[in-house]
């Protein structure tokens, strides 16, 4: 089987310009070559043709722009007012808004996703995100606190606390999601007042460089917002165990994020982790299969299963494990395949040969499982690194497909009879992750007592991972540490002082 190749779609004239031009590391407000010279280039998983050369930065660099972040945290930035931070960032929101085709087309090169995903879930999403976190800007504020500390007399003595920007933010981002990766770190961390070096994944970071490019439009000050592209064991270790750096915020693998607490620990700098996840759809029999159905797909799907929150175990039901099975391989089946642009693609390629290598050996470790491959299961010729959108039937948790997150488009699902919901949730519970997870059912009572046993940190009633800019997102257990989106997204870019006074 092969992707239509015939049917590549030429990106707007806008945005080859964009690729043809010469991208290089953003330092201080100046864009500057590696200090090596050193650049990568960019394919497009689709064609596995090379689309831009960006240059690659390192420790050196990191360096120079942890200096210029940590210059600019104390300049112009620190002064203007949280109304002028505010607008700052709503004219951003504003200036991706008007570049949203160029954005759209840069996020589907770089990644592969399909064009309407990336204009309407992931381009729209970064805009309406930045929106939401210029509100809060404004917003940020202490409490008075009535206190008596020594045995002082009632009303001698006052405590107030302010919240200050926690400094120097380091971030570093995967490929999977490229620009609202970048905006989900960088909105809080403008409002909240910090500085920001991004290291975005080397893979995809074309829209990042615009984002960039818009900072400086906009008018954010230099050095404000920092961006060294470059490799992760290299630049993005060195920004990890910068003693110039406050604060990392990470989103990736669990893997890496065990490596970049240990490389946070010399300066004991403050660490939020958005990991892996492997969470649970569970399907009860009064559920409404019509809505389950394009649910379940979309849930396991989207992103070509490249996605964190990805409903990758689908627990049913018997009375309509048949019935959810059969509707979902059969959506699995229809979907169009094929390069971004192409506008009737449900789904892209895989980001790499390397990511398709390694979902291929878990598909092959499922049909040796002993579970039902019910439709998929095959990698389609090239170029680009597609895939056919696979489901597993009749797995268990005793299996490495069930257990381990693929992050491809891969959907294991099991059954479940009579049993206590307590033996459910035991199941949804059985990996190491906690990120998301969904139950479907029309009993309220059924769907609320298995949202609390359910340990993850979003838990949707008859739809699967919504998001919005107000849901606060984040794992349990090894799916990470602290949340981002909504209030709670704002306070790991901030840190209290008390103030007290006796008179
Ligand atoms: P990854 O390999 O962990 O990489 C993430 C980022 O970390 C990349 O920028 C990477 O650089 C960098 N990195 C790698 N090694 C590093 C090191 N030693 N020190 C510092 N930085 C390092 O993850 P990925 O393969 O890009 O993305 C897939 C993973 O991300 C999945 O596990 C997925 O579940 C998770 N994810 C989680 C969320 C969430 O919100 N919870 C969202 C999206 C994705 P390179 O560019 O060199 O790889
Ligand atoms: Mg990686």
């Amino acid at each position: 089987m092969s992707a239509a190749r015939e049917d590549i779609v030429t990106p707007g004239t806008e945005t080859r310009n964009f690729l043809a031009e010469k991208h290089r590391l953003l330092i201080g407000g100046e864009w500057v070559d590696a200090a090596d010279g050193a650049t990568i280039e960019i394919e497009d998983p689709a064609t596995e043709s090379v689309i831009a050369e960006v240059a690659c930065g390192g420790a050196a660099d990191i360096d120079r722009a942890v200096a210029a972040a940590r210059k600019a945290l104390k300049g112009e930035w620190s002064k203007i007012t949280s109304h002028e931070r505010s607008r700052l960032i709503w004219k951003l929101a504003d200036a991706l808004e008007a570049n949203l085709n160029l954005a759209t087309e840069l996020e589907v090169l770089d990644n592969g996703m399909p064009r309407p995903i990336a204009m309407y879930s992931i381009v729209a999403a970064g805009i309406n995100h930045l929106r939401y976190y210029a509100g809060w800007a404004t917003k940020i504020h202490g409490q008075t606190i009535p206190v008596s500390p020594g045995g002082t007399q009632r009303g001698d003595t006052l405590t107030y606390t302010q919240r200050e920007p926690v400094g120097v933010v380091g971030a570093i981002t995967p490929w999977n999601a490229p620009l609202p990766m970048v905006i989900l770190k960088l909105a809080p961390a403008l409002a909240a007042g910090c500085t920001m070096v991004l290291k975005p994944a080397e893979m995809t970071p074309l829209t990042a460089l615009l984002i960039g490019r818009l900072t400086k439009e906009v008018g954010i000050p230099d050095g404000v917002f920092n961006i060294v592209v470059g490799y992760g064991a290299d630049a993005g270790a060195a920004l990890a165990e910068h003693d110039g750096v406050d604060k990392i915020a990470f989103t990736g693998s669990t893997a890496v994020g065990k490596i970049i607490l240990k490389a946070a620990a010399g300066n004991l700098k403050k660490v939020t982790l958005e990991l892996g996840g492997k969470s649970p759809v569970v399907v009860f029999p009064d559920a409404d299969i019509e809505r389950v159905i394009p649910g379940a797909a979309r849930g396991a799907f989207f992103l070509q299963g490249q996605n964190c929150m990805a409903g990758t175990r689908l627990f049913a039901h018997e009375d309509v494990y048949d019935q959810v099975v059969d509707g979902v391989a059969a959506m699995a089946r229809a979907f169009k395949i094929g390069p971004g642009l192409q506008p009737d693609s449900d789904l892209g390629p895989l980001i790499s040969a390397a990511q398709r290598k390694t979902v291929m050996g878990f598909i092959d470790a499922g049909k040796s499982s002993g579970a039902e491959l019910v439709c998929g299961g095959a990698a389609i010729d090239g170029p680009g690194h597609f895939i056919q959108p696979t489901i597993f039937g009749r797995t268990n948790m005793s299996m490495r497909i069930a257990k381990e997150e693929i992050f491809g488009p891969v959907l294991c699902v099991q059954a479940f009879g009579d049993s206590d919901l307590d033996a459910i949730a035991e199941q949804c519970n059985s990996t190491v992750y906690g990120l998301s997870g969904s139950v479907w059912t029309r009993d309220i009572s059924v769907a609320h007592r298995m949202v609390n046993m359910i340990d993850s940190g979003q838990v949707s009633i008859n739809c699967h991972a919504a998001v919005d800019p107000a849901i606060p997102f984040g794992g349990n257990r090894q799916s990470g540490w602290g949340r981002e989106f909504g209030q709670e997204g704002l306070e790991p870019y901030l840190k209290t002082k008390a103030t007290t006074v006796m008179f």
